[in-house]
C-alpha cells in the first residue's frame, strides 16, 4: 500500500467566521473540506488562525476588568490560550460529527493546547504590527495606553486599534505529544492562533505579549512532523502577481526561486499574502519533495489532486 500523504492544513479567517454563531456554522463547512482529504487517503493535522477571536477574548476580559477592579488585566498569551480552546472545541466537535456521518468511527479528534517559543529579543517586539480587537476613537485609544500600556495605531482610516508584536515561532513546545497523537492515528488540531507565545526563562515558560502568525507556526509544525504538504486555506483560490491591477496574473505552479523573486518585487501584501508565501517557501525549501499549496477552503480537495491553487516547490 502506498504511504499516506501527511498534510498540515492551516485554516484562515474565512474558515472560522467572526462571531460565535458564524464560527459554529463555518466549522461545519470547514470539517467537510478536511474530511474530504481524509477520505482521499491523507493523514491530516489541523492548524488555524485566531485574529478576530483573540481580539474578542481580549475585549471581553478588558470589560471584566472595567466592571470589577479586583480583576487584573488578562495577559495576551492567556487570551491566545482561551481562543485556542474555544476554536478547538467548535472544530473538534464538528470534525467528529462529520467523520461519524461518513461512517468513519476509528479516528479520534482532539485539540492540543500548544505553546510556541519565541525569542525574547525578536525585533518584532520593538515593532508591534498586528492589529487586534475593536476600533476606538483617539480619546479611547489614549486611555488604553495610559491604563494598560497598550500601543494603539490608526488602522486605515477606520479608527484606532491595539497593535501587538508578531514574533517568529522558534520551537513548538508540545511537538512530541502532537507527534505521538498523529502516529496513533488521531486527528489533531494544534498550534491554534499560531500557538501561545512563550519565552524561556530556565525551566519556566513565560507568556509573551504577542500573537504569532499562524502561517509561520504551521510551516514549522509541518517541518517538525515531516509532512509532505503544507496547505494554507484562505479567501482566494490562488496567489497573484500584480494583485488587483489590470495586469493581475494568478499563479499556478512556482518554484521557491520564482516565489522569492516575486517577494522581492513586492507582489504580496505584508500581513496577508506575504506571510503565506514566506511560510510556503520556508516549508518547500526545507527538504526535497515537500510542497506547499495556497488555495480556497472549498477547493482543498481539488488542490491536493493538482487541479487548482498556487503550488510552491523546490
Ligand atoms: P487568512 O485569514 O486566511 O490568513 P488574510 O486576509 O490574512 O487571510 O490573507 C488572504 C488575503 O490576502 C486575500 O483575501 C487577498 O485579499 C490578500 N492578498 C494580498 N496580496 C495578494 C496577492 N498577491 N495574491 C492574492 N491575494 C492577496
Ligand atoms: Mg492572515
Amino acid at each position: 500500500m502506498e504511504k499516506k500523504k501527511r498534510i498540515v492544513i492551516a485554516l484562515g479567517g474565512n474558515a472560522l467566521g467572526n462571531t460565535l454563531p458564524e464560527q459554529m456554522k463555518a466549522v461545519k463547512i470547514t470539517s467537510r473540506a478536511i474530511v474530504d482529504l481524509i477520505q482521499e487517503g491523507c493523514e491530516v493535522i489541523v492548524a488555524h488562525g485566531n485574529g478576530p477571536q483573540v481580539g474578542m477574548v481580549n475585549n471581553a476580559m478588558l470589560a471584566l476588568t472595567r466592571e470589577d477592579p479586583q480583576q487584573p488585566n488578562t495577559p495576551l498569551s492567556v487570551c491566545v490560550a482561551m481562543s485556542q480552546a474555544y476554536i478547538g472545541y467548535d472544530l473538534q466537535n464538528a470534525l467528529r460529527e462529520e467523520l461519524l456521518n461518513r461512517g468513519i468511527t476509528d479516528i479520534p479528534v482532539a485539540t492540543m493546547i500548544t505553546q510556541v517559543r519565541v525569542d525574547a529579543d525578536d525585533p518584532a517586539f520593538d515593532h508591534p504590527s498586528k492589529p487586534i480587537g475593536r476600533f476606538m476613537t483617539k480619546e479611547q485609544a489614549d486611555l488604553m495606553t495610559e491604563k494598560y500600556d497598550y500601543i494603539m495605531k490608526e488602522d486605515a482610516g477606520r479608527g484606532y486599534r491595539r497593535v501587538v508584536a508578531s514574533p517568529k515561532p522558534q520551537e513548538i513546545v508540545e511537538i512530541g505529544t502532537i507527534r505521538t497523537m498523529v502516529k496513533s492515528g488521531d486527528l489533531v488540531i494544534a498550534c491554534g492562533g499560531g500557538g501561545i507565545p512563550v519565552t524561556r526563562q530556565g525551566n519556566h515558560l513565560k507568556g509573551a505579549s504577542a500573537v504569532i502568525d499562524k502561517d509561520f507556526a504551521s510551516a514549522l509544525m509541518a517541518k517538525e512532523l515531516d509532512a509532505d504538504f503544507l496547505i494554507i486555506l484562505t479567501a482566494v483560490e490562488k496567489a497573484a502577481i500584480n494583485f488587483g491591477k489590470p495586469n493581475e496574473q494568478w499563479l499556478d505552479d512556482i518554484s521557491v526561486e520564482q516565489a522569492n523573486q516575486y517577494i522581492k518585487e513586492g507582489h504580496f501584501a505584508p500581513g496577508s499574502m506575504l506571510p503565506k508565501i514566506q511560510a510556503a517557501v520556508d516549508f518547500a525549501s526545507s527538504k526535497p519533495g515537500r510542497q506547499a499549496l495556497i488555495t480556497l477552503l472549498e477547493k482543498a480537495k481539488d488542490g491536493i489532486l493538482g487541479n487548482t491553487g498556487t503550488r510552491i516547490h523546490l
